[in-house]
């Protein structure tokens, strides 16, 4: 119990200790640091590049290569290039082609079939375009196959089919200085030209895999979630892994796409071996079916509200209304009830706002550490399941069934005490010495973050003067408003690229989507030749995010490692937080509204 008290925060009701916490969460973080940051994972190559075929289509498919010109194309059929081709159509643009990789429309969704799926952001703010489809999700927190039909219902809707090129992998985009066009050469070798391009890449869409030693030395059967072996397993996204009743399943990871998958395996698996470096914070689910007499209450324009509501509360703004009122606003009502109790935050200094808010975060945390002991019958497996850091350290998981996954006796928490998998073997794997007989073994150890764009993207973007977007991003983005880069003119990006990041994905992406579709409007309506970042305005924008990105750099520095803080290194180059911008996302959306509301594309050269 603590009796400090500070000029404004009264401590002494809590039913913790401060500093204890602090202390403990040091202790956390430090035993997980390690020197290797990023180094110690490694791209599914070798023996591991089926890990990103898709397993989704015939293999085998060919066509006839295309030389051909288009007026906008659009490189990725997940949300950020269907909703950018959507605004492109309601601003009157019809020659657009959608190139993408895998078989259909759907991006994350298409490819993460894994058991369980489910969007962990309301559906009514994550589904993009709801009010322009008249769709409305069936429950409040979807299931993959919800939202991979919704993604496909959003081309059909504006025929992004139409002209599309799927199971197209892009290899090279060009600039042609003579005909101011892009050359988009492709894995069939293609040759398409494009007056303007945008790329909608998808951040973690690359699957990868801990170096651990001997990774390649085990007979049994593996594969990663994100391409999930319903072939071994049988079953399907709603599980009834039957393909497993007679196996030791072994999973390492214990992060978002683990939580969900694990209480499936559990179900299914003969004895199911859970391989944990760093437990998720599970909150509750609290799922429910969409209830029609709200539906019906709603007026035009209230699915933006909803973002909007959800978007400013969740970066520490005031509404009068929590609207959408889950685990991922919880945080910042604590925050106003502290603040409250304290007579509220006008006047209180920021070092007290900044204990309010961290106070708030214990209580949230010391709330999802009691349920693991609530859940977890075993109280010592309960223990080695509570998360020690501040929720937004890692991504916050949301589930009611993965905590009492591990009151089964076919289900074991092998936890690695922050150092994970020691070594992998021809028959298992091995945890402080002691080997773990296998069946099958999952990778859950998520995607490629932090690494550079053209890493990720896995392909390289050629623009004026033959400047190489892997050479000027090597070390770090440089971008005006993320979505320009001077020497590649009628080229777009979209993602985090310097750009407002938002818990709600399609929030971002739809502002961004909106904001190109008005330039290359304004690009056809106008006839230019080319739009392009000034450098000036590139520059000035490269300071704003190099200024602002200190508002972050405390909090993570102090987190457990994990992609958003770069592995424990700190968020300069390519890290996570290296592509937001540091004001937030509602400031950021604000930015973009008044410079389209003023007209002159201040910043853009145009020719
Ligand atoms: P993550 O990167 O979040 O998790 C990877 C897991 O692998 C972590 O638990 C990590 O531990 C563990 N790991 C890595 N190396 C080792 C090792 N050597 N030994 C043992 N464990 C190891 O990947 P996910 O696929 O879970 O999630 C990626 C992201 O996808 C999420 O953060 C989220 O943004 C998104 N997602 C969203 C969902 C939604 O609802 N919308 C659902 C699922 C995913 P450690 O934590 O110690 O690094």
């Amino acid at each position: 119990m603590s009796t400090t008290k500070t000029q404004t925060i009264d401590l002494s009701q809590l039913n913790f200790d401060p500093d204890t916490l602090r202390e403990k969460y040091r202790q956390e973080r430090d035993k997980r640091i390690r020197q290797d940051g990023l180094e110690q994972y490694q791209k599914p190559t070798g023996d591991f590049t089926g890990y990103v075929d898709d397993p989704y289509v015939e293999p085998g498919f060919s066509r006839e290569a295309l030389n051909d010109e288009v007026e906008v194309a659009i490189i990725g059929g997940g949300f950020g290039g269907l909703l950018t081709a959507v605004r492109l159509r309601e601003a009157g643009v019809k020659d657009i082609r959608m190139i993408e990789k895998g078989g259909d429309f759907g991006g994350t969704w298409y490819w993460n079939r894994y058991p369980g799926a489910q969007c962990d952001v309301e559906s009514y703010i994550y589904f993009p375009l709801l009010e322009e489809l008249d769709y409305i999700p069936v429950e409040k927190y979807s299931h993959a196959p919800e939202i991979l039909a919704h993604s496909k219902a959003i081309a059909e809707k504006y025929q992004l089919y139409d002209n599309a090129c799927l199971q197209t992998e892009v290899t090279e985009i060009r600039w042609d200085q003579n005909i101011s066009r892009w050359i988009i050469a492709t894995n069939h070798g293609d040759t398409m030209k494009a007056r303007f391009v945008a790329m909608a890449n998808g951040l973690l869409s690359r699957p990868k895999l801990p170096g651990i030693p001997g990774i390649d030395a085990f007979k049994g059967h593996t594969f990663h979630t994100s391409r999930w072996d319903y072939a071994y397993t049988k079953g399907n996204a709603e599980g009834g892994l039957s393909g497993l009743k007679d196996k030791r399943v072994g999973i390492i990871g214990t992060g978002a796409t683990a939580v969900q998958c694990i209480p499936h395996l559990g179900a299914a698996a003969k004895e199911l071996y859970v391989f944990q470096r760093t437990p998720s914070s599970i909150d509750v689910r609290n799922n429910a079916t969409t209830d029609q007499s709200w539906v019906e209450t709603l007026e035009p324009g209230w699915q933006q509200q909803r973002m909007d509501n959800f978007n400013i509360i969740a970066t520490g703004g005031q509404q009068d209304e929590d609207l959408v009122n889950d685990g991922w606003t919880d945080i910042f009502r604590n925050l106003q009830t502290i603040l409250s109790a304290a007579g509220n935050s006008a006047g209180m200094s920021p070092k007290d706002q900044e204990l309010a808010m961290e106070i708030a975060d214990f209580q949230k945390m010391e709330g999802v550490r009691a349920r693991a002991s609530h859940i977890v019958k075993d109280q010592d497996t309960a223990e080695k399941l509570k998360p020690y850091y501040r929720q937004f350290c890692k991504r916050p998981g949301f589930h009611d069934e993965y905590l009492d996954t591990f009151n089964q006796d076919s289900v074991t928490l092998v936890d690695t005490l922050g150092q994970g998998v020691e070594r992998i073997t021809e028959k298992g794997v091995i945890v402080d010495g002691k080997e773990y007989e296998l069946d099958c073994l999952i990778f859950a150890t998520g995607f490629e973050v932090g690494t550079n764009y053209t890493s990720q993207s896995g392909y390289d973007v050629i623009g004026k003067a033959e400047t190489a977007l892997s050479k000027k991003w090597a070390n770090s983005l440089s971008t005006f408003h993320g979505m320009h880069s001077h020497s590649f003119p009628n080229c777009y990006f979209i993602g985090f690229t310097q750009t407002g990041y938002t818990a709600n994905v399609p929030h971002t992406l739809n502002e961004q989507a909106k904001h190109i579709a008005y330039v290359i409007q304004y690009g056809l309506d106008n006839e230019v030749t080319s739009i392009e970042a000034s450098l000036d305005a590139e520059a000035e924008w490269v300071a704003t995010i190099n200024r602002l990105a200190g508002m972050g750099e405390e909090f993570y520095a102090q987190c457990t490692p994990g992609y958003y803080n770069n592995e424990g290194k700190g968020n300069g180059g390519n890290g996570f937080l290296a592509g937001q911008y540091g004001g937030g996302p509602v400031e950021f959306f604000k930015i973009l509204d008044d410079w389209r509301a003023a007209g002159d594309l201040a910043g853009l050269e145009i020719r």
